[in-house]
């Protein structure tokens, strides 16, 4: 029986946390998440502060027929995070983080931000792949995979993945790691929110920092094929504890340049010598790189995506970064119609492509490099022009890339995108989607549809 406004109090009424609902002053804040292109009135947002929340919060949708979507940090670009109707569980005051220095691992709640793991693993002077955006939540990010500038040092962020606390469509609770419920962990690492929620991650941690070689080094557009060229050959060559980013944007003159962004994991020195040949190309109109705080290298991004922002993203990941697919990029971003729009080349390699793509449910272990098309603008009225300019890089980028995407980086794309998003391991993830969660419950997402193991 479905009841189309339940009584809200009475789950208010069960949980430590709170339960806002439309006319609470909180609301509006509650129900926005970091895309401003998304828009939507949940029933309620239940705000929860332990993991009985949580049971409480499926106990409750379940019996009364209401879809739930569930919040980590509100980054998704698709909104997923939130949904019209339905209840959004929503995980943000989950934020306690237990480092072990001894044993190098950390525990944290599913309502933690990067910025604040990586604050707090850098007091022992550790961290593991994390996401470049201190506001990213570490829960959607590593279910995805989790794609970060220590990738190539220490595998994605699901790698470092040692278990997980979740709660599942039942309202179960249960352990997934190598050890217990394995089918799970295996999911769990790549296969995004359909199998239940994840109220506590326990990460692999490694030395780094404090100190780290890092910055941007950037060149005008006109050299950018150049340095495009150049940047190829480079990636292609250095060691995993370098990682080079590398981007069109708007510089803060306002004219267009190509950007790259050397992070190595190491050493000043061999940082220093590592990166010398990337910095004395050109010569370029920008050299930053200095040794800085690890945590101040994972805020390099924070002012170029300010939350609630118009946003729409385009993905593909990169064999070959050939000539071809350069001039389209290049030739696109002559005609970008918004300051704030980029093209990113995340360098991909190193420990992640030494990882079978069955070993973990993320796949996409051979790309060279993951393409993403940022389009932002701030006007409502400027959303066609910036929508059709992605749209149409992505096009002409397609035949030049790979089939697949990074699920996290999907927008409202449909089915067959999201089978190029689980790939080769689609047919599994479904048999582990059948098993945890046979009816679907968890559906707002990048859904897998359950089956049954036919063997
Ligand atoms: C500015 C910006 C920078 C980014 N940079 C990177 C980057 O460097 N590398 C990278 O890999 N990605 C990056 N991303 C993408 C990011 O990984 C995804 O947006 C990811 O989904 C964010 O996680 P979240 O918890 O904040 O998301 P949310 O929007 O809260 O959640 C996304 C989805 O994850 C699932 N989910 C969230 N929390 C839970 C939970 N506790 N249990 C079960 N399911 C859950 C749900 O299905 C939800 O719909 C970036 C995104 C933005 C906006």
């Amino acid at each position: 029986m479905i009841v189309e406004r339940p009584d809200f109090r009475r789950l208010d009424a069960d949980i430590a946390g709170e339960v806002i609902v439309p006319g609470r002053a909180a609301y509006d804040a509650a129900r926005r998440v970091w895309n401003g292109m998304i828009d939507k009135r949940p029933l309620a947002i239940v705000r929860c502060a332990a993991v009985d929340d949580v049971q409480a919060a499926i106990t409750f949708a379940a019996s009364n027929g209401v879809s739930v979507a569930v919040r980590g940090g509100g980054h998704n670009i698709a909104g997923n995070a939130t949904c019209d109707n339905c209840l959004v569980i929503d995980l943000s005051p989950m934020k306690s983080i237990e480092v072990d220095e001894d044993r190098r691992r950390a525990r944290a709640g599913g309502g933690v931000h990067w910025g604040e793991f990586d604050a707090e693993t850098q007091r022992h002077g550790l961290a593991t792949t994390g996401g470049l955006m201190p506001s990213t939540g570490i829960a959607g990010f590593t279910l995805g995979g989790g794609l970060g500038y220590l990738m190539r040092s220490y595998g994605l962020a699901c790698d470092n993945l040692l278990a997980a606390e979740v709660v599942t469509a039942a309202g179960q609770r249960l352990t997934a790691s190598l050890d217990q419920n394995s089918d799970l962990f295996w999911g769990l690492r790549g296969g995004g929110g359909n199998f239940g929620v994840v109220t506590s991650f326990e990460f692999q941690l490694h030395e780094v920092g404090p100190l780290i070689l890092a910055g941007a080094i950037a060149h005008p557009l006109s050299r950018a094929k150049d340095a495009f060229r150049f940047y190829r050959d480079f990636s292609a060559a250095v060691p995993d504890s370098l990682a080079v980013y590398a981007s069109l944007a708007t510089g803060p003159d306002g004219a267009p340049r190509m950007g790259m962004r050397p992070v190595f994991n190491g050493p000043i020195t061999q940082g220093l010598a590592a990166v010398r040949p990337l910095r004395e190309f050109g010569p370029p109109i920008l050299d930053d790189v200095v040794p800085r705080p690890y945590v101040e290298v994972q805020k390099f991004a924070e002012p170029a995506f300010p939350p609630g922002r118009l946003n729409y993203w385009k993905a593909n990941f990169v064999d070959d970064l050939s000539d071809e697919l350069i001039d389209v990029v290049i030739g696109s971003f002559r005609r970008v119609p918004s300051q704030y729009s980029l093209v990113v080349f995340e360098h991909m390699g190193g420990t992640v492509a030494r990882v079978a793509e069955t070993a973990t449910a993320f796949h996409h272990r051979t790309p060279a490099y993951s393409l993403l098309i940022l389009s932002g603008w701030l006007d409502a009225a400027d959303t066609a022009a910036n929508v059709a300019w992605a749209r149409e890089l992505w096009e002409l980028t397609r035949p030049l890339s790979s089939a697949g995407v990074y699920v996290n980086y999907l927008g409202t794309e449909g089915t067959q995108r999201i089978r190029d998003a689980y790939g080769v391991n689609y047919a599994r993830l479904s048999e582990v989607k059948h098993k945890y969660d046979s009816a679907n419950f968890f559906r707002l997402n990048q859904n897998i549809e359950p089956a049954p193991t036919l063997s």
